[in-house]
């Protein structure tokens, strides 16, 4: 945890005026908030479908987009225009859209705005997971058995996996998000893939490359918070165990991990800024390594931006990454040196999706009728919702996080399972029950658990459904009725 009894306040001249916020959502409204704190106006942008969302509420001022739902998050020439219109002096990118986006860096670079990230070359660097491949592997860092280029042909891709093993996995080079990866246990399993890889990677990230790699079966996922300045400084904020997965993509987020020593922390924590300072990093960063049965760890990706579960990291030292991002993207150093970085407590994030897991995890979009945020100790909520706001369809479906913090691994549990309970989110499915049932479940409460947790327990969507009262009421009164014979 960081300690300060200073009751200086200082620098905020040297930071930025006013920011455009280049996204949309709960993580538009987290970094509104960051830039209230430091006194920076904040400028937000939206689409037609987008009117009534909070973080056009929130954000000092706000410019339409267009109609089209989605194109107006993607066009960076007509965001930085906007944001040279409204006088900004820097951009926030959020994750997603075009946070990972080379050329809007670049474009924020020529038009002299701020870009709150690294640079243009090593976003396309560490983007290309052959590249980022490449640049470790330089920086000795463990990789994955694997490609050392694009797969040019499936003659190509038999021939490697024979030669690592199977399984293996089959993956987008310019992937994310969890998409345009599989897993292939056979030569007839690559047979049947090998044309479905690269046709998914084309539709989702417009590029076609695909590359081959070891499959590590039932790992961990463990990734590092990193923070680099443009004096060529970088730290690390420890670990992230985001192993409760389904289908690739994240749902459960929880730092420290429950599964590392004091040993592994400080060896995965040193290799993860070392893998940073090597490609010249700059800003926040999550460089994500595999953790297999033998405590091996493997470089897997880097993400080069803000991540959904930084608020688990927040939690557990007190630093405010986001405000620490656009105080280095100012050029100021970084503020903190690493032995003053210390953590304290387990912290929890749980990704509430408009989801219905009873039913395959369908999108279940429409109007809330009724949202009550939970509080109390230990309770932090990063939502996007409130009563009466319709969700859109157009968009991924996480509506909110609730990020639990606590002393320890039990009572973050149960901090957890009490917050959960808290929430209440009428009139349409959520992941919330989903939630409660794996805060349940003994292998997870025993704190050892990979990748393939979810998907070994179907069982845990067998939760019963809870009724809103006011329909309990209504069934109860009509129950009445028909038992007087009204
Ligand atoms: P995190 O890495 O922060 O845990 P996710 O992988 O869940 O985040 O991605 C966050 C959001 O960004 C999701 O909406 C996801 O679909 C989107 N996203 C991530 N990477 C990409 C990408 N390369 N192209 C398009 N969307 C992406
Ligand atoms: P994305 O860019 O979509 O986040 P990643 O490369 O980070 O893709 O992989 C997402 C998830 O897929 C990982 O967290 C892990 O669960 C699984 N995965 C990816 N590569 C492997 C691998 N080589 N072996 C086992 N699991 C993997
Ligand atoms: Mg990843």
């Amino acid at each position: 945890m960081i300690q300060s009894t200073s009751l200086k306040f200082k620098e905020s001249s040297s930071v930025f005026k006013k920011i455009l916020v280049a996204n949309r959502g709960e993580i538009a409204v987290r970094i509104v908030r960051a830039c209230s704190e430091m006194g920076i106006k904040s400028v937000a942008i939206y689409t037609d479908a987008d009117r009534r969302a909070l973080h056009v509420k929130k954000a000092d001022e706000a410019y339409s987009l267009g109609s089209d739902p989605v194109a107006g998050y993607l066009n960076a020439h007509h965001i930085v225009n906007i944001a040279t219109a409204a006088g900004c002096d820097a951009l926030h990118p959020g994750y997603g859209f075009l946070s990972e986006n080379p050329e809007l860096a670049e474009i924020c670079a020529k038009r002299g705005i701020a870009f709150i990230g690294p640079s243009g070359a090593v976003i396309r660097k560490m983007g290309d997971k052959i590249q980022a491949r490449i640049a470790m592997t330089e920086a000795g860092i463990p990789c994955t058995p694997g490609s050392d280029g694009n797969l040019e042909s499936l003659d190509e891709a038999i021939a490697l996996a024979k030669k690592i093993g199977y399984p293996v996995m089959l993956k987008a080079t310019n992937g994310g998000g969890g998409r345009g990866i599989r897993r292939c246990d056979s030569e007839n399993d690559l047979l049947n893939n090998y044309e479905r890889v690269i046709s998914e990677a084309s539709k989702a990230f417009g590029k076609p490359e695909v590359f081959l790699e070891k499959c590590i079966v039932k790992p961990r996922h463990i990734e590092v918070q990193i923070l680099a300045d443009s004096q060529g400084d970088a730290i690390h904020l420890f670990e992230r165990d985001c192993s409760i997965q389904r289908r690739n993509q994240k749902l459960i987020e929880i730092a420290p991990s429950p599964q590392l020593s004091t040993t592994q922390r400080e060896y995965i924590g040193n290799l993860a800024v070392k893998a940073a300072k090597a490609v010249g990093y700059r800003n926040a960063g999550t460089v994500e390594f595999l953790l297999d049965a033998d405590n091996r760890f493997y470089f897997m990706e880097m993400n080069t931006r803000l991540q959904v579960e930084h608020t688990i990291t927040e939690s557990i030292t007190g630093v405010d990454i986001v405000q620490e991002q656009i105080r280095i993207a100012s050029g100021l150093p970084l503020r903190y040196k690493q032995s003053e970085i210390s953590y304290r407590g387990f912290a929890m994030e749980f990704r509430i999706n408009a989801e219905d897991p009873k039913n395959d995890f369908l999108p279940s979009f429409g109007k809330i009728t009724r949202y009550y945020s939970p509080g109390g100790p230990g309770v932090r909520m990063d939502a996007a919702i409130y009563t009466g706001y319709v969700i859109p369809p157009y968009y991924d479906s996480m509506c909110a996080k609730l990020t639990v913090w606590a002393l320890d691994w039990e009572r973050v549990i149960e901090r957890g399972k009490r917050a959960l309970n808290d929430i209440e989110v009428y009139g349409i499915k959520t992941t919330i029950p989903y939630y409660q049932e794996i805060m349940n479940h003994p292998e997870f409460r025993a704190g050892t658990f990979d990748t393939s947790f979810v998907e070994s327990h179907p069982e845990l969507t067998n939760y019963a459904v809870e009724l809103p009262p006011e329909l309990i009421a209504a069934a109860i009164s009509a129950a009445i009725a028909a038992h007087h014979g009204i």
